[in-house]
């Protein structure tokens, strides 16, 4: 079977939506992924790798911060931020998780609840890559639930003594900061956020082994014993959950993207696959019809998500959208690329469940990027509570 090589998947004429700085990004993005993260992604999901090396070169290319304004940050539209991420998870899942975490999580808190001294030290080494970081609000007792976090804060003289443990940390060990999230005790529990460098005497990481998802990616256990943090690495502007929750509502918009660019991945490898492969009277397998059936299912779907993030982003771009929205194109793009990549790799027959394809990469990987950044359950419910008026978490 020749190599399939990734043609783009647009079947209403999806890029006219477009507008030429928005195609300019999302092609740069794709071109860079195909040179260099395709190569070896399959090598790094064997090893359990993260490719640092790229880097770098993701910096010189804005994706770090990349909707952000000023620090060197890019200043792109969410509509492409949204086409970057698309193309990142095309790549990887996990590639696009470290980028998230990076961009959203770690950036944007210190960008938007930051003092102008943790924006001047952070932002622009973070932006150029030559800093990480990593968000912990995740605990090992509190996952959909992050409001019973048992991490505190406790103000002593000029400084914050923290202790806790937080669990599922993208990016733990490899980062310089730590965003954590803690209930700080002379202040009625309220959770605030705070730069943690990870150098700091009592701040310990150790990776997850043995995880059969996300392989690209660093995940992480992190402790805290009676970490010392000075009184300026609080984030000022932090205040209480919410404040966490709008980190995720960022995350969350890159992930209903990055979702169709995995499920896009999944298609057209098994679009292809299914013009190439005989079975029976030396007929393609795409010419039998519950292959077309699944074919048909999946560009359905892929083009409805594709709509549904474009209209989101357009409403973000525009200062119009609601976090349900985010939660909308969340829920239904990461289920409908879960779904696509469980029907290519069928397609694929055994050669689904083999390395030699990205599929059953992407299928594995997404059953994480079901689970994370809310739950599909808990976006179920967000979008109940929006119609409805009533919580039933
Ligand atoms: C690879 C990976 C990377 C991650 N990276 C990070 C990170 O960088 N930072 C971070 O803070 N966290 C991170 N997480 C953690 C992630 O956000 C949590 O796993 C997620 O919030 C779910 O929490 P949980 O795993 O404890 O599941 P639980 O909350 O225990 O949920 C288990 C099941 O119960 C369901 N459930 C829970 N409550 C309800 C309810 N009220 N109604 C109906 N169903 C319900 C859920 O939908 C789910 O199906 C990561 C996770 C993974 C797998």
């Amino acid at each position: 079977m020749p190599a399939i090589k990734f043609r783009g998947v647009d079947f209403i004429g999806f890029d006219a939506l477009l507008n030429d700085d928005e195609r300019l990004v999302r092609d740069t993005a794709r071109s860079f992924i195909e040179d260099n993260l395709v190569p070896i992604i399959e090598e790094c999901n064997r090893a359990g790798r993260f490719p640092r090396e790229l880097v770098k070169p993701m910096a010189d290319l804005g994706f770090f911060g990349a909707s952000l304004n000023g620090y060197g940050c890019a200043g792109m539209s969410n509509v492409e931020y949204g086409l970057v991420t698309q193309e990142l998870e095309r790549g990887d899942s996990g590639v696009r998780s470290f980028v998230s975490v990076q961009s959203a999580l770690v950036m944007y808190p210190i960008y938007t609840f930051g003092s102008d001294e943790q924006k001047n030290t952070w932002l622009p080494a973070m932006q150029k890559g030559e800093k990480l970081g990593c968000f912990g609000l995740t605990e090992p007792d509190f996952g959909s639930n992050p409001g019973g976090m048992r991490t505190r804060a406790k103000k002593v003289g000029k400084e914050y003594v923290l202790n806790g443990e937080k669990m599922w940390i993208t990016s733990g060990t490899i980062a310089d900061v730590a965003v954590i999230w803690a209930k700080v005790d002379d202040e009625a529990d309220k959770v605030r956020g705070f730069l943690v460098e990870t150098d700091r005497p009592g701040f310990k990481a150790a990776d997850i082994h043995g995880k059969w998802s996300l392989r690209a990616s660093v995940t992480s256990g992190l402790s805290l014993q009676d970490v010392h943090i000075p009184e300026s690495n609080l984030l000022p502007g932090s205040d209480g959950l919410k404040s966490p929750l709008m980190c995720l509502n960022q995350a969350r918009f890159g992930i209903a993207w990055g979702a169709i660019g995995a499920a896009m991945a999944c298609y057209d490898c098994a679009l292809q696959y299914s013009l190439l492969r005989k079975q029976f009277r030396d007929q393609p397998i795409a010419s039998h019809q519950l292959v077309q059936e699944k074919l048909a299912w999946m560009i359905s779907e892929i083009t409805k998500a594709q709509l549904l993030v474009l209209q989101v982003g357009r409403l973000k771009d525009t200062g119009k959208v609601q976090h349900q929205h985010i939660s909308m194109a969340k829920r239904n793009n990461v289920w409908m690329a879960l779904e696509c990549a469980r029907l290519s790799r069928d397609i694929l027959g055994a050669n689904g469940v083999a390395d030699d394809y990205p599929i059953m990469r992407h299928l594995m990987n997404l059953e994480s990027v079901k689970t994370y950044e809310g739950t599909h359950d808990i976006h179920t419910l967000i979008i109940g509570a929006s119609v409805t008026g009533i919580d039933a978490f």
